[in-house]
């Protein structure tokens, strides 16, 4: 478990409930490795990691440009990219249409089988339960990630749902690559979203205080 109370207050982005937003996109970031789970890695494929969490950077990017919570993620098999995806559950009115889930669908498409073998899932935050429950049923072998999830992580974080001994199949992971570059764009977005809210909410207060004044 990650232990909150030693993190340094400049290393923890808080991200405040929002209501209107579903509760699993209250989010909680830090820095502190998740040590639960995670795995060493050489320098070769410390690069390699680098170079895939990039793309699933973009995507997050993209995610964002759709007003969509900024969350990447691709499949990576035998060096090469198989799957890409990006949060679109508002846009397609789709709860389980997370970066993940999007990626892994091209994936099995692309290898024809609905098993990932010697695959490896990168995503800019910490799946949460019903994306690491699809990486443990599609056999995906690895999973890197960026940024922790606090509130709804299973990789670790809240749950440990990807090395479960009661399930069939655990993970290895790796974790914090991009860590910064993603939790910024994460709470960016939040910001700005709050942001929204309260300027909507100031012109709806207006608006009646407004109306009031005509009678
Ligand atoms: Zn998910």
């Amino acid at each position: 478990m990650i232990k909150k109370t030693n993190l340094p207050a400049s290393s923890v982005v808080n991200i405040e409930k929002t209501p209107d937003l579903n509760t699993d996109l209250n989010t909680q970031l830090n820095a502190e490795p998740n040590s639960a789970n995670e795995t060493q890695v050489s320098e070769a494929q410390a690069k390699l990691d680098l170079q895939f969490m990039r793309r699933a950077f973009e995507l997050a990017q993209q995610a964002e440009q759709h007003d969509e919570i900024p969350v990447g993620a691709v499949v990576v098999h035998q060096g090469k990219i198989i799957g890409e995806g990006f949060n679109q559950s508002i846009m397609l009115n789709d709860p389980s249409s997370h970066a993940e889930m999007n990626a892994i669908r091209q994936a099995g498409q692309h290898l024809n089988n609905y098993r990932l073998l010697d695959c490896t899932l990168y995503v800019t935050l910490e799946p949460c339960p019903m994306c690491a429950g699809l990486l443990v049923h599609s056999r995906i072998e690895r999973l890197v990630y960026a940024a922790n999830d606090l509130k709804t992580g299973a990789a670790g974080s809240a749950f440990n749902l990807v090395n479960n001994e009661q399930l069939n199949h655990q993970i290895q992971v790796y974790a914090h690559v991009m860590q910064t570059e993603c939790s910024q764009l994460l709470s960016a977005f939040f910001k700005r979203r709050r942001q929204e809210k309260k300027a909507t909410k100031k012109r709806l207060r207006d608006t009646i205080k407004n109306s009031g004044t005509d009678h």
